[in-house]
């Protein structure tokens, strides 16, 4: 590790909680290279939603490449990103019903949430977004400003303009919490917005995950989703949904916000889209807005790349049946049952469960207990993460083609170590 130490940027993060250097990876599994093999909770944080080198993707990458398919094109027309278009619209778009552009920019999160926020405002002509409490977006400064964390905010050396911030509707109310979620705080701004001295000017766009993911593993309920979107329209605003972490099937249905009755202006992809690891972004526009861009008016030298075209219609290929998400469901229900079951074990603690499908999460309401489970799950092989205020919840988003053994495994392996952590504090 002498190597990463001497010359990689001190900026380097999640390998300080996973101090290995980690050679193969297989589905659900990464062995570092002493040959040590360790369950993966973590999936690249919501990217491998398919598993490292799923199969069906690295036989058609294998494929592409031998066929000298198009690797890189700018946003020129390939045979792979028609492939990717016509396999989204008919596996995704189509069956719901849901009448779309897809918009490709620079293949990260981040990137995606810029393009939407710029076009909120280019539509409109208005300049705030409405956002919400820990809410995470990305990291350059359109999407930094729409995040709420301060540890993030406070390293962009420049103020962070024209976002108003808004409590987040949770389904449930977290321990402890005194911000005022719920729908009165839809109608408290729809109160505000409605007084002409109340000095507030009418916002381009809300911008909203429907589970929040780095923030805290927060979900939000129907009702305040949908308060929020018709909020947004009756003041001529931008409903937006950033999917980034929460989509591509991670809460048992393909979109977290499916069935909820909601028709989203904007969502913004990444992470998992992409499927095998390479990145790829792209936002879901109603046509209505999307013709206000002119060409290349959001340009970008990664926009779509043809690696990640080719792993995403494998990954598509997982939606045209209910095998997976069906999976899902049953997996993501085990989860919970078993944090519940941590939760009784210790109950004189105030843990709490939260999450929807194969997103769930444990927040142990101490950040430094959750830092000590996460190293005490690593050293038994398992990879775990920490978001949330203070790091103080332990997010549990595996490969959603984990197989049940490797499930059970990393389940047995936090559940000892959130005993043995309670035990040395
Ligand atoms: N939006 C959400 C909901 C995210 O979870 C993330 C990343 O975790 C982003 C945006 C930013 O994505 P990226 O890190 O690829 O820029």
């Amino acid at each position: 590790m002498d190597v990463f130490e001497k010359w990689e940027s001190d900026i380097r993060g999640y390998c300080r909680l996973y101090p290995t250097v980690f050679k193969s990876a297989s589905n659900a599994r990464q062995v570092d290279e002493a040959g040590k093999s360790y369950v993966d909770f973590f999936a690249g944080a919501g990217v491998l939603n398919f598993g490292h080198n799923n199969e069906r993707m690295k036989k058609a990458l294998i494929e592409f490449i031998q066929n000298d398919g198009v690797a890189h094109s700018l946003d020129m027309y390939t045979t792979v990103k028609r492939d990717f278009i016509q396999e989204f619209a008919q596996t995704i778009l189509e069956p719901r019903q849901m009448n779309y552009k897809m918009q490709f920019m620079g293949p990260t999160g981040t990137n995606a949430v810029e393009a939407a926020m710029k076009l909120a405002r280019k539509v409109t002509g208005r300049q705030t977004i409405v956002a919400y409490s820990h809410g995470f977006h990305g990291m350059t400064l359109g999407a930094l400003a729409a995040t709420a964390n301060s540890y993030f905010r406070n390293a962009a050396g420049v103020p962070l303009n024209h976002v108003l911030r808004q409590p987040f509707g949770c389904e449930t109310q977290c321990k402890g919490c005194t911000l005022g979620c719920g729908v009165d705080s839809v109608d408290r701004l729809r109160a505000l917005y409605a007084d002409p001295s109340s000095g507030l000017e009418p916002p381009a766009a809300f911008l909203v995950e429907a589970i929040q993911a780095e923030g805290g593993v927060h979900v939000a309920s129907k009702e305040w989703l949908q308060a929020v979107q018709k909020l947004a329209h009756d003041l001529g605003a931008m409903f937006i949904i950033d999917d980034i972490q929460a989509g591509c099937g991670r809460t048992g249905k393909y979109f977290s916000f499916d069935d909820m009755g909601l028709d989203p202006d904007i969502v913004t992809l990444a992470k998992g889209i992409g499927g095998f690891g390479t990145p790829l972004a792209m936002n879901l526009v109603r046509p209505e807005h999307d013709k206000h861009w002119g060409p290349g008016e959001h340009t970008g030298t990664f926009r779509g790349q043809g690696f990640s075209f080719v792993a995403g219609v494998q990954a598509l290929s997982y939606f045209k049946d209910n095998e997976l998400m069906t999976e899902v469901v049953t997996k993501g229900r085990e989860m919970k049952e078993h944090l519940q079951g941590i939760c009784t074990e210790h109950s004189a603690q105030a843990f709490q469960v939260r999450g929807k499908g194969m997103m769930q999460a444990i927040d142990l309401g101490d950040g430094a207990l959750a830092k000590d489970v996460a190293r005490r799950c690593f050293e038994a092989g398992l990879l775990i993460g920490a978001c949330g205020v203070g790091g103080r919840v332990l997010k549990l988003i595996p490969p959603l083609t984990i197989p049940n053994s490797d499930l059970h495994e990393g389940l047995a392996t936090l559940s000892k170590a959130i005993g043995e952590a309670l035990e040395a504090a």
